[in-house]
């Protein structure tokens, strides 16, 4: 069943804003949130990260506020500072109205800044328990036109310890507001609040994914101070060797950047972005899908336009904002029950990031330093076995015979087969630059001495 935002009852206005956005469609949660909190009814959703909630709640929120009226109308409770923020900024991003204020209400904000934009009048708060409740119990906060609050990722809310502060903020909001709870999971705690709190809500269930679980590798590769990450990004693509990867990048302008150095180098890689016609945009995706051109890069708003699965890589060329868009980006490989890798790079300003990661997902990331020159060919060697176990277990092979048999009067047949693999091999040799590959900061310890074939490259 795929459903519209039309059918859902947004305004055309709204929905040609997602457009810009690239919200084609909405998703589960969305398709089932959106109509109830429409028609004014309590929603308790259950639903995992990436899965859209933000828009689910303020969308319907958006619709009905009167930015007008200076006085606050909707509060957003969330567990921690980025996630205020980031909702925050999706709230603009959805609303094309400039007269709707947005405040954020965080700790570690400075309390006079945040109380002189409330004088001025905000229609939405969005914010941390404790400072909302600080700037309640001082007055610098009224909440008697309110007529939302929403609980996002209510569990995590109570596992931070917020929960008594949350019940007290619930307790001061006017009794015939509407109440919107969100959360991954809903132990006892939850679904006592919300017995307590909420009217006769409406419970919405997100199905789990139907395909069988998929498994996502997921390696980090620290660049050392000093190398810039275009140049750590050579190895790590030659040694990952992505059959079809999605890299994502920060900026419009990195991706131009990307592209280019990688299309220099001679990897098969095109550049994704908003500018192309449509016409464009097919027939990369086309190409992508079969495999023509295998890595394309992209800034995440552009690749929501991206339509293509069972990406073999994401690549994280530079990390995203938030775990919650790593996650989502992740999921783009490793569909249908297949493995897929997810590969970051990570500098040192990242290491906040890569904990926060490593916290939401419950799970420790493998973080690995660049791979060198030796690791880069013995895995091609590796592979380049592999490839010719295929072909000798293929029919093709045959063909070939003759040719062998013609050189094995005068040669060896293993210095044949070993010239044959040698051609072969310097046939799929990346051609980057021996001047653009990264120079460790320190010497190395010891000259290695087992060379492996070509390990010298000559410039173009
Ligand atoms: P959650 O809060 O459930 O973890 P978010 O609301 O943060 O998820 O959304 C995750 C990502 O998906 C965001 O980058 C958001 O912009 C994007 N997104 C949400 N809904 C849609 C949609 N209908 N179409 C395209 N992208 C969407
Ligand atoms: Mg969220």
């Amino acid at each position: 069943m795929t459903t519209s935002f039309q059918s859902l009852g947004l305004s055309e206005a709204r929905i040609e804003r997602l457009q810009t956005l690239g919200f084609e469609k909405p998703t589960d949660v969305q398709a089932q949130a959106i109509p109830m909190l429409l028609q004014g009814r309590d929603v308790v959703g259950q639903s995992q990260t990436g899965t859209g909630k933000t828009a689910a709640f303020s969308l319907p929120i958006l619709e009905q506020i009167d930015a007008e009226v200076p006085a606050v109308q909707a509060l957003i409770l969330t567990p921690t500072r980025e996630l205020a923020q980031q909702i925050a900024q999706a709230v603009i991003e959805f609303c094309d109205d400039r007269s709707m204020r947005v405040l954020t209400v965080c700790g570690g904000q400075s309390m006079e800044r945040q109380t002189r934009s409330l004088q001025r009048g905000v229609q939405i708060v969005v914010g941390t328990p404790g400072r909302v409740l600080d700037l309640l119990d001082r007055q610098k906060l009224q909440l008697e036109s309110v007529s939302w609050v929403v609980l996002d990722e209510a569990d995590e809310m109570l596992s931070m310890g917020f929960i008594e502060d949350v019940k007290k903020i619930l307790t001061s909001a006017p009794a015939e507001r509407k109440t919107a709870c969100f959360s991954a999971t809903m132990p006892r705690a939850i679904q006592a609040l919300v017995k307590q709190f909420m009217r006769s809500p409406t419970n919405i269930q997100v199905a789990q994914p139907k395909s069988a679980p998929t498994e996502i590798e997921q390696r980090v590769y620290k660049v050392p101070r000093g190398w810039s990450k275009l140049n750590a990004l050579q190895p790590i693509l030659e040694f990952e060797d992505p059959e079809a990867a999605l890299i994502f990048v920060r900026t419009k302008r990195s991706a131009a950047e990307v592209t280019q150095k990688l299309q220099a180098a001679g990897h098969s890689v095109d550049e994704y972005h908003g500018d192309l016609k449509q016409s464009q945009r097919e027939r990369l995706v086309q190409r992508f899908r079969k495999h023509q051109v295998r890595m394309v890069v992209a800034t995440d708003i552009a690749a929501r336009g991206l339509d293509v699965e069972n990406l073999s890589h994401v690549i994280n060329y530079d990390l995203p904002d938030n775990p919650e868009s790593y996650i989502h980006r992740i999921g783009r490989t490793g569909r249908a029950g297949k493995t897929g890798t997810a590969i970051s790079l990570s500098q040192y300003a990242d290491r906040r990031m890569i904990r926060e990661i490593e916290r939401r997902s419950r799970q420790t990331l493998d973080v690995r330093p660049i791979p060198d020159r030796a690791q880069v060919e013995a895995q091609r060697l590796e592979k380049l076995q592999a490839q010719v176990q295929e072909a000798l277990a293929g029919e093709r092979m045959a063909s070939f015979l003759p040719i062998v048999r013609e050189l094995g009067i005068e040669y060896d047949p293993q210095a044949i087969a070993a010239a044959a693999l040698q051609m072969f091999y310097d046939q799929t040799r990346p051609n980057w630059v021996e001047t653009d590959a990264p120079k460790p900061e320190r010497p190395k310890p010891k000259p290695r001495t087992n060379r492996k074939p070509n390990q010298s490259v000559t410039p173009k």
